[in-house]
């Protein structure tokens, strides 16, 4: 497991230089406000709220109800960690009323934007409350460091669900009532998620899993799979040769069937280790895509959260089942 490269020093070095940045970037785009606006900014009369992935959007949405107007800024196979700020998002965040993020470093980039945007509106990590008063569920990495993949543990994401409840309701108290109820629906479809998932694992023969990066340790936590990851938690560093060989070992001692490429990531690492193994004589497919850090596409099936997590969970257990 490498050791993710996010220098908090230099984030705040940067934050206030990108935020002057930032502000110089609204000033000369605010000057064509009249035309952008209408195309970036919808004016339905409802607040913007802006969420940096599509989980966090579906917390707003389904918790919200019609009461926001939601806008996620990295669609489908846009990887989180890398992903740099457009100038269209910075003035949508300038013109939101809250700003949503998935948090834990995940959006190492864009976090001073979110910095600077948290002086001037509403802006919070669904994470937040497991960082500052539940660490001891969180995958540790090093110092104030924590695994950011959390939503591949359901219960786990369902916690930070609850948590994004409590806030709207505390910045928008007059619904409620209504956002209380949206919640305990929501939270019966993900407790049911959870069940389902950790139902249909159960059954696997095979245990091993391989993927692009480390983005599946919750998931091989909560789900009992043995979690072996070329890259490491952030898709920064680049795999070495060393960990391809040791990988290609294991796939062929344990005779794993198949290994798992990852929408956000290119397949390269993948194709090596299965060239590694091919010439070893054994015989290993590619399983298919996981959704790691984005889910699908519209008309995937998996452009929702629930939808990404039953894809995966389709694709890992029709891959490592034995074939009859
Ligand atoms: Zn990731």
């Amino acid at each position: 497991m490498g050791a993710p490269t996010i220098r908090t020093s230099d984030l705040a070095t940067q934050t206030s230089r990108r935020a002057l940045l930032s502000l110089l970037l609204v000033a000369s785009l605010s000057l064509n406000a009249g035309c952008l606006s209408s195309t970036i900014i919808p004016d339905d009369g409802r607040p913007l709220v802006v969420c940096t992935t599509q989980m966090v959007g579906d917390f707003i949405r389904r918790i919200g109800g019609d009461h926001f107007h939601v806008h996620v800024l990295m669609g489908p196979d846009i990887d989180p960690h890398l992903y740099k700020a457009s100038p269209s998002d910075i003035y949508r965040m300038t013109r939101a009323q809250m700003i949503v993020y998935s948090g834990l470093h995940l959006e190492g980039n864009l976090q001073p934007a979110l910095e600077a945007m948290k002086k001037t509106r509403p802006t919070f990590a669904v994470t937040e409350d497991l960082h500052d008063h539940h660490q001891d569920k969180l995958i540790h990495l090093g110092e104030d460091l924590y695994d950011p993949h959390i939503w591949h543990d359901v219960a786990l994401w369902a916690q930070a669900g609850e948590y994004t409840a409590q806030k709207l309701i505390e910045l928008y108290p007059e619904h409620k009532d209504e956002f209380e109820k949206n919640w305990q629906t929501y939270k019966a479809e993900l407790v049911q998620l959870d069940h389902e998932t950790r139902e249909q694992l159960a059954k696997l023969p095979v245990k091993i899993f391989v993927t692009g990066h480390d983005a599946f340790s919750y998931f091989g936590r909560t789900y009992g799979l043995e979690v072996h990851p070329v890259q490491g938690v952030s898709t920064e560093n680049e795999a070495s040769v060393s960990k391809i060989n040791q990988l290609v070992n294991l796939i062929v001692e344990k005779k794993v069937p198949a290994i798992f490429v990852e929408s956000t990531l290119n397949d390269r690492n993948l194709r090596a280790l299965i060239e590694g193994a091919t010439h070893r004589g054994h015989r290993i497919t590619i399983g298919g895509t996981l959704y790691s850090d984005a889910t699908g596409p519209v008309g995937s099936g998996a452009e929702s959260y629930e939808g990404m997590i039953r894809a995966n969970v389709h694709t890992i257990v029709n891959a490592l089942q034995p074939k009859s």
